[in-house]
């Protein structure tokens, strides 16, 4: 394809994204794409004119916009993006054009615009039941420390999760309720013939001994590479259907985690799993510390630190399904719908309170 045409069609793939918003915000202006090596990309101003943000005082080192109830931070040359201060990782590192700043059209598409203006919620559909699914288990007892084994924090993190939600009227699917193993197909395959549910996978981590933290994972957009395979991927998956559903949740799940914990924020990133590949429900694989950290191996094995977890865990699977569309008590968003961080509760971050517009 040529390079005008290859622009003409971005250009096009971006009336068609946008093509819900009104009259006015089509008019706010074009947008400008730019073409480095074979990865389409936006310049910042006009996603920054497109959401009506102005500067902002963010993080140091960051240039950050924003509005009254949402701060977006980024660098040049880096994949580490935030929104009101959760770390989210771009499929794509941004870019610098003399001096505009320039971000990929999927990243755009896949994370920005589905996280600040959750218009899938029309699609979604009230959630009835949670698949809670605990990694490992049986003869896999996925990483293993002095401090913790991975398959029992997973199983008992996970019941408390289930705890709760059925106290808030959800039903709640196990993959596993004991220590017994389970292929990854059959994880998905017990999510797939569930019908109206979400898939939630619990781990925990395990690297450096330094290394801390919690990290979400969520299945990485067509196109792009992942930190776990260099190379971009062109194949739609079954799980891509639901990518905005997916990058609402993991965020919901995990601000709410990071701020209840106060743990390291590894981010919300992408990833090519096994169980996010053929899943056909909106899914997040959830890695709730390192038991190879001598102090959070000690506590991710601990009562109070899971019950603490399993709580945020919760609540965020009860503020993503009150964006999308309600849960089973009939629980409905107590004004108009609300964008998965800003102004919305999504992120529980209270500094940011106050409805956006949509
Ligand atoms: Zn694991």
């Amino acid at each position: 394809m040529s390079n005008i045409i290859r622009q003409l069609f971005v250009l096009l793939s971006f009336l068609v994204l946008f093509a819900g918003v009104t009259q006015a915000e089509n008019n706010r202006g074009r947008w400008h794409v730019y073409d480095i090596g074979g990865v389409q990309y936006v310049k910042l101003s006009d996603v920054w004119r497109f959401y009506r943000f102005s500067p902002r005082q963010g993080r140091e080192g960051y240039v950050s916009y924003g509005s009254a109830n949402r701060t977006i931070s980024v660098r040049p040359e880096r994949q580490d993006f935030y929104v009101n201060n959760f770390r989210y990782i771009l499929s794509f590192p941004i870019r610098r054009d003399g001096d505009e700043l320039l971000i990929s059209a999927i990243d755009m598409k896949k994370l920005v615009d589905p996280v600040l203006r959750p218009r899938f919620s029309q699609r979604a559909g009230v959630v009835r039941t949670v698949v809670l699914d605990p990694g490992h288990g049986g003869h896999d007892a996925g990483a293993v420390s002095e401090w913790a084994r991975e398959k029992d924090c997973n199983l008992s993190l996970a019941l408390k999760v289930k705890a709760r939600l059925e106290r808030h009227g959800f039903r709640v699917v196990m993959t596993r309720s004991t220590d017994v193993f389970l292929t990854l197909g059959e994880r998905v395959e017990i999510a797939n013939r569930t019908p109206d549910c979400i898939f939630v996978s619990i781990h925990h981590n395990s690297g450096r001994r330094a290394a801390e933290g919690i990290e979400t994972f969520t299945l990485a957009p067509q196109g792009t590479t992942s930190p776990f395979a260099r190379t971009r991927r062109n194949a739609d998956l079954d799980g891509n259907d639901q990518d905005s559903e997916n990058i609402a949740l993991a965020t919901a799940i995990h601000s709410r985690a990071i701020r209840s914990t106060g743990a390291t924020d590894r981010g919300i990133q992408r990833a090519r799993f096994s169980v996010l590949c053929t899943i056909k429900r909106p899914a997040v694989l959830f890695e709730g510390g390192f038991v190879s950290n001598p102090t959070e191996g000690r506590k991710i094995s601990s009562r109070a630190y899971q019950n603490k977890l399993a709580e945020s865990i919760c609540d965020g699977i009860i503020n993503y399904c009150q964006i999308v569309g309600g849960h089973p008590n009939g629980l409905r968003p107590r004004t108009q719908r609300r964008s998965p961080v800003g102004g919305s509760s999504i992120n529980g971050n209270s500094t940011y309170r106050g409805t956006t517009r949509l």
